[in-house]
């Protein structure tokens, strides 16, 4: 009961899959997944089976409608057909447990010896039809033009057994390599690719055998090897889930790789800033360079801004070269859309063999990569990289101090030069709990600036400095303003500039008496919310300062726009300055400049006598550091402003 329709319904659903394939786009589909060599890889050997099963059918069909004409002139042509039915269908066992070996992750890197024995049977079955037409092993066409199987046919059968057996035991044994999708789907589909081959042995008049595997093919298709949903939609590069099938293959198969990360520490921020303006094709820009000096399929985006590139070779000269390539590159600028970013790389290198030992293990440590940001590109030490553990530690402490409310703001004053005085005091934030004994508060600060928390440490600060200026509103300790600290981040989050009204409404406190302080990146100015934010505070009668100048990237051009009242310069250039003498020159020329222009000169980190006539005569007008105090808790604040008067006055009395 031959039905020649399930043939042609082979044919016709092979041709489609193969049309398919070739009509989409390429990245779609799973690339080599592994270190590609393209004779072996996943998607070569799929479309091998694709371009066996639709030869097998047609050749199966045309041979069917020969069968009638009993004529001599189409028995080479009866003959051909069935000869290119077997060559080209002893293809599919063979291709099917190197699928199945790919899929797993065990095919590559094994032993010569082993490809030899592997490809042995297929290459006598091929040799068995190739010379069949002098020894009928394969099959034989009798004078009345009707087929026989030949005496050696079984040879063949066993042998595609063999080959089955080989894809089975592959599956079954290295399940745990695969992800459960994955296992699933290749599970259910051997399996029906079994049900057609044991149902065609059994009976070899039913021609069910290449439906099914075109069916079989199908499946694999549209679950394995559609890659859709394993490719970032906008750079087009392998994501997270082809990261971790991947990985899981080469962790459970034992074999030695390394994974280079590079997580852009800022994107994130100016996604943010410029409401995802130009960022977009900034990262497709970051993406396509990655992908040229690594190879697309090595490449993988496992989180919004973070990407992966798994070396096969574990040649610390390989790792070597693409991180220094990748750090050079991020020195220069990335331009788009006729404004240009300097981005932060931060590069980390992992092996399997020292670092990774459990794919969840993998997944932990990228997903929680919190390294110290903002000193530019760099390649991170795997101390660091593994100090997440701290961090996370330190975020969860942050939540509790809040929770159990032990944040505090402490006082730093600020001497002014002119009236030989305090006038001014910075707020800093402190926890007052044993968790952060030791810990900075640049250090949590920047934890917190990473895990959002800062939100809430910036509404509590500003409203604490509120309380306390209200609390000695009814006394004159001659404070003009507090600084408080805003971090970029806060802009992020929400309307600041409306919170901080409501709460200073609350304590009904002038804002002339609030000075916020702003660390501003050269790329961050721009950003419109930044500006407009700061523009709107400004109408309402805060000011500014510029925090930590002469670090990172503010440079002379944020100033010169005359939006700050005070220009702080770092300690760091202070006590360069110390020692080197063209630092000292440099931190001269810089006051006067920033004197010049209008603004106030906040010299930070003032700590001997020689330090404050250095700064004095260089013309900086306000000062901060230890020399006169360093941070106080609001009690104390108080009784050293208290003391500062006492002594002002016995001063003057003399
Ligand atoms: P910053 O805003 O530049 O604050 C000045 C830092 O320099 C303070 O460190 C202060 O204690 C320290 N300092 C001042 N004078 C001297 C000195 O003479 N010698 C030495 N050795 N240090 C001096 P602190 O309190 O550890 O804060 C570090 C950073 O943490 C701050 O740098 C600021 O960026 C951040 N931060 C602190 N409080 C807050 C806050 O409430 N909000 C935000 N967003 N950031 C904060
Ligand atoms: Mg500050
Ligand atoms: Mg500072």
């Amino acid at each position: 009961m031959y039905n020649v329709n399930l043939e042609i319904a082979a044919f016709l659903l092979s041709s489609l899959c193969l049309i398919y394939i070739m009509g989409s786009k390429k990245k779609q589909f799973r690339l080599s997944n592994i270190n590609g060599n393209n004779f072996t890889d996943q998607h070569f050997i799929f479309i091998n089976m694709l371009v066996s099963v639709i030869i097998s059918s047609a050749t199966s069909v045309s041979s069917y409608y020969l069968e009638d004409i009993v004529s001599q002139d189409v028995i080479v042509l009866q003959y051909l057909l069935h000869a290119l039915y077997f060559f080209f269908h002893n293809f599919l066992p063979i291709c099917f447990a190197q699928y199945v070996m790919n899929v797993s992750g065990t095919w590559k890197g094994l032993k010569s010896a082993f490809y030899i024995l592997f490809t042995m049977p297929f290459t006598l079955c091929e040799l068995m039809v190739m010379t069949n037409n002098f020894t009928g092993f394969v099959f034989y066409l009798d004078n009345d033009l009707v087929y026989h199987r030949g005496s050696l046919i079984t040879i063949s059968y066993a042998f595609g057994l063999f080959y089955y057996v080989i894809g089975f035991a592959s599956f079954f044994r290295h399940q745990k390599a695969m992800s459960k999708s994955d296992r699933q789907t290749l599970g259910f589909i051997l399996g029906l690719s079994a049900v057609g081959v044991i149902l065609q042995g059994i009976r070899s008049d039913f021609a069910v055998e290449l439906f099914a595997e075109s069916l079989t093919l199908g499946g694999i298709m549209m679950m394995l090897e559609e890659r859709s949903g394993n490719v970032d939609a906008l750079t087009g590069v392998l994501n997270r889930n082809a990261l971790m099938d991947d990985c899981r293959k080469l962790i459970e198969n034992h074999k030695e790789f390394s994974i280079i990360i590079v997580n852009l520490t800022d994107l994130d921020m100016f996604s943010k800033l410029f409401n995802g303006r130009n960022i977009d094709s900034l990262l497709i820009q970051v993406s396509d360079w990655l992908k040229s000096i690594s190879t697309e399929q090595d490449l993988y985006i496992y989180r919004s801004y973070d990407f992966a590139i798994v070396c096969h070779q574990t040649s610390d000269l390989e790792t070597e070269y693409i991180t220094e390539s990748i750090l050079n590159r991020f020195s220069k600028d990335w331009k788009t859309g006729g404004a240009s970013f300097h981005l932060e790389a931060l590069v980390s290198v992992l092996n399997s063999s020292d670092d990774i030992s459990s794919l969840d293990e993998l997944m932990e440590v990228l997903a929680s990569t919190y390294i110290k940001t903002g000193l530019g590109s760099r390649l991170v030490s795997k101390d660091e990289f593994f100090s997440n553990q701290r961090n996370r530690k330190i975020e969860q402490s942050l939540r509790d101090a809040i929770e159990k409310k032990q944040l505090r703001v402490w006082y730093q004053p600020i001497w002014s030069v002119e009236e030989e005085k305090t006038i001014a005091a910075e707020a800093l934030i402190r926890i007052d709990s044993d968790a952060f004994r030791g810990v900075s508060p640049a250090e949590y600060i920047s934890i917190a600036e990473q895990s959002g928390i800062i939100r809430d440490i910036g509404l509590f600060v500003f409203e604490d400095v509120c309380r306390f200026l209200k609390s000695i509103s009814d006394k004159d300790f001659g404070l003009s303003y507090i600084e408080i600290n805003l971090s970029v981040h806060q802009f992020l989050y929400d309307d600041i500039a409306k919170h901080f009204e409501a709460i200073r409404q609350q304590y009904d406190i002038p804002a002339e008496k609030l000075n916020l302080e702003i660390t501003e990146s050269a790329s961050i100015g721009d950003a419109p919310i930044v500006s407009q934010t700061m523009k709107a505070l400004r109408s309402l009668g805060y000011t500014f300062s510029l925090d930590d100048f002469g670090t990172g990237y503010s440079n002379l051009a944020q100033f010169i726009g005359g939006h700050y009242k005070n220009i702080k310069i770092d300690k760091s250039l202070l006590w360069e300055s110390d020692h080197n003498e063209k630092n000292a020159y440099l931190l001269d020329g810089l006051i006067r400049v920033i004197r010049s222009l209008g603004c106030n000169v906040v010299q930070e980190g003032v700590e001997t006598a020689e330090q404050l006539s250095r700064t004095k005569k260089a013309g900086g007008n306000l000062i901060q550091g230890y020399f006169f105090s360093k941070p106080l808790p609001e009690d104390k604040f108080i009784d050293y402003l208290v003391d500062s008067i006492e002594s002002e006055k016995e001063e003057s009395e003399k």
